[in-house]
């Protein structure tokens, strides 16, 4: 059985970096959905060109696309060898269902990284990311709350959810990560 988690948090919580991070303490493969989507944009695939625009637009990709994408990169033989850490994904309650699917009982935890939405929208207007006009910010954040944040409530009931305070420094923040992989998996 290998260790498969997934890590929640609004835009700009930091939740990317702390990703690559844990991803490579614990030795576990880090699979963030909007790098693969970016990823196909820049290479110009079918799946770039369905999902460019609604990127652009801060909307969601449909979750037909993504639960593909997911299956298709969880079957792959190093991740039954070596765990994954989900980045991204899962984002709507059709997700998670599909991920419960995919990952069974290898599912060990699901940190949400805390920041405040007046918090990680000054974040995100100070890194000027290419994506990141006030219009999409503003639709990510709303898309946020309304399809992911019921996902937090779903990872408590199935026992997995660990809540974790994302304000601080990222070496701070990034203890605090550390310690609630830990207990997840003694
Ligand atoms: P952000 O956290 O700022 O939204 P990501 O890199 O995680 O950045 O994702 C970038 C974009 O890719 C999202 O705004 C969305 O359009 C699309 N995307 C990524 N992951 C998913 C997902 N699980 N479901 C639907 N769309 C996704």
């Amino acid at each position: 059985m290998t260790l498969g988690m997934v890590i929640l948090g609004r835009q700009g919580s930091g939740k990317g970096t702390q990703a690559i991070r844990i991803a490579e303490q614990f030795g576990v493969i880090h699979i963030s959905t909007g790098d693969m989507l970016r990823t196909a944009v820049k290479e110009g695939t079918e799946l770039g060109l369905q999902a460019k625009d609604l990127m652009d637009a801060g909307e969601l990709v449909p979750d037909s696309i993504i639960n593909g994408i997911v299956q298709e990169r969880l079957q792959k033989e190093d991740i039954s060898r070596s765990g994954f850490l989900l980045d991204g994904y899962p984002r709507t309650v059709g997700q998670a269902i599909e991920l419960r699917k995919l990952a069974h009982e290898n599912l060990k935890l699901a940190i949400n990284l805390e920041v405040s939405i007046k918090e990680v929208t000054e974040r995100m207007i100070s890194r000027g990311r290419e994506d990141d006009t006030e219009e999409a910010i503003a639709r990510r954040l709303e898309l946020y709350e309304a399809e992911t944040a019921p996902l937090l409530e779903w990872f408590t009931e199935a026992g997995i959810l660990c809540v974790v305070d994302g304000l601080g420094s990222e070496t701070e923040v990034y203890a605090r990560i550390v310690k609630a992989v830990e207990k997840a998996i003694l």
